[in-house]
C-alpha cells in the first residue's frame, strides 16, 4: 500500500509540475527568440560587416543555449522519474509484495516462456509446514514474518540461478534450468537445491517474547518432459509434495519421470536415502518416486 501511495503522490506531482514546466518552456523559447531578433536587428542597423553580424549571432546563440541548460536539466530529470515510476508499476504488477518475489502470474508466466523455449527445467514446488499453527500459536505479524524471511532466504540461495515465485499463502516456487544433457545429473543437481533449500529454510531462527523456533518446509520436485505446459509440470510437483506432507512433513520428494533412467540405479547409489514411500507408486502413476534426506 505504502509503494501505491508513494507512487500516486509522485505521479501527482508530476503531472503538476509537468503542465508548469511547459508553459515556462514555450515562455522561454519565445523569450529567447524575441532576444535573438532584437540583437540581429541592433546588430543591423549599427553594421554591415558580415563578420561583425555572424560574430553576435553566434555569441547570442551561444547565450541562448546557456540559457536552455535548465530546461534540459528538468527535462532530463522528468524522464528520470517517469523511468524510475515506470519500474516501480511494473514491479508492483509482477512482484508479491511481502516477500519481493514474483506473484503467482508473472512466475507462471516465466515458466511458460522457458518451456516455450523448450529449456529443460526442473520446478520445485514447496509449502511451510503446519504454517496455521504459526499463526495460531505466535499471531498473524509473526506469520508474516516467517513468510518474508524465508523470501529472503530463497532470494539468499537462488538468485542468479533461479525463479522465484510466491505462489499464494504459504506456498513457494523455484524453478532451476537443468544445464546437463545427463538426465540422472539433472535430477541430482535439482534435488541437491531442493535440500539446500529445506536445510536453510530449517534453519530460519524466528524470535517471539516467548520463544524461538524455526519453520519448516516440505518441498515436492517435477521436471519438464518434451512438450510439458506449466500445468502439467505444477501438478506433478504438486503431486511429490502431497507425498512429502503426507510422509511426515519437513522433506523433498523428487517425482521421478525419466522412462530412460532405472530407478533402482539411482537408489542403489544414493547413500543417504532415507525414505522411499510405499505410496507413492501409487499416487505416481507406476512411476517410482524418490525422497532425498
Ligand atoms: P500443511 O503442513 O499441511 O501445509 O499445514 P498448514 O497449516 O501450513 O496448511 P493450511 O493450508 O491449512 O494453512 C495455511 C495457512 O496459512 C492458512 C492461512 O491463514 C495462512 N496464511 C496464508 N497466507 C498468509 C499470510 O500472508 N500471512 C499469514 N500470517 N498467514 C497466512
Ligand atoms: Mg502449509
Ligand atoms: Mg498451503
Amino acid at each position: 500500500m505504502d509503494a501505491i501511495r508513494s507512487l500516486s503522490r509522485l505521479a501527482t506531482r508530476r503531472s503538476i509540475r509537468c503542465r508548469r514546466d511547459l508553459w515556462f518552456f514555450v515562455a522561454r523559447t519565445n523569450g529567447y527568440i524575441v532576444i535573438l531578433a532584437v540583437a540581429a536587428a541592433v546588430v543591423q542597423s549599427w553594421h554591415t560587416d558580415i563578420e561583425t553580424i555572424v560574430t553576435t549571432g553566434l555569441g547570442v546563440g551561444v547565450i541562448a543555449s546557456l540559457l536552455t541548460l535548465p530546461i534540459l536539466w528538468e527535462f532530463g530529470s522528468m524522464y528520470l522519474d517517469l523511468w524510475r515510476s515506470t519500474r516501480a508499476l511494473r514491479d508492483l504488477a509482477s512482484k508479491d509484495q511481502q516477500t519481493g518475489l514474483l506473484n503467482n502470474r508473472s512466475f507462471v508466466t516465466a515458466v511458460e516462456e522457458r518451456l516455450a523455449a523448450r529449456r529443460h527445467v526442473a520446478l520445485l514446488v514447496g509449502d511451510l509446514d503446519r504454517f496455521k499453527s504459526i499463526n495460531d500459536r505466535h499471531g498473524h505479524l509473526v506469520g508474516d514474518e516467517v513468510i518474508a524471511r524465508v523470501g529472503e532466504t530463497l532470494r539468499d540461495i537462488f538468485d542468479e540461478i533461479g525463479v522465484l515465485g510466491r505462489m499464494g499463502g504459504e506456498e513457494y516456487s523455484v524453478m532451476v534450468e537443468c544445464p546437463f544433457a545427463d538426465v540422472e545429473i539433472a535430477h541430482a543437481h535439482a534435488s541437491a537445491l531442493a535440500e539446500e533449500m529445506r536445510r536453510r529454510i530449517a534453519a530460519i531462527s524466528v524470535s517471539t517474547t516467548t520463544e524461538t523456533f524455526s519453520p519448516t518446509i516440505s518441498i515436492g520436485i517435477a521436471w519438464s518432459r518434451s512438450g510439458s505446459s506449466f500445468s502439467d509440470l505444477y501438478a506433478r510437483a504438486d503431486k511429490a509434495l502431497y507425498i512429502a506432507k503426507a510422509a511426515g512433513r519437513d522433506r523433498v520428494v523428487a517425482e521421478y519421470e525419466s522412462e530412460a533412467v532405472d530407478p533402482e540405479a539411482i537408489l542403489a547409489r544414493r547413500q543417504d536415502l532415507f525414505w522411499r514411500p510405499a505410496e507413492a507408486a501409487a499416487v505416481v502413476e507406476d512411476r517410482p518416486s524418490i525422497a532425498w534426506a
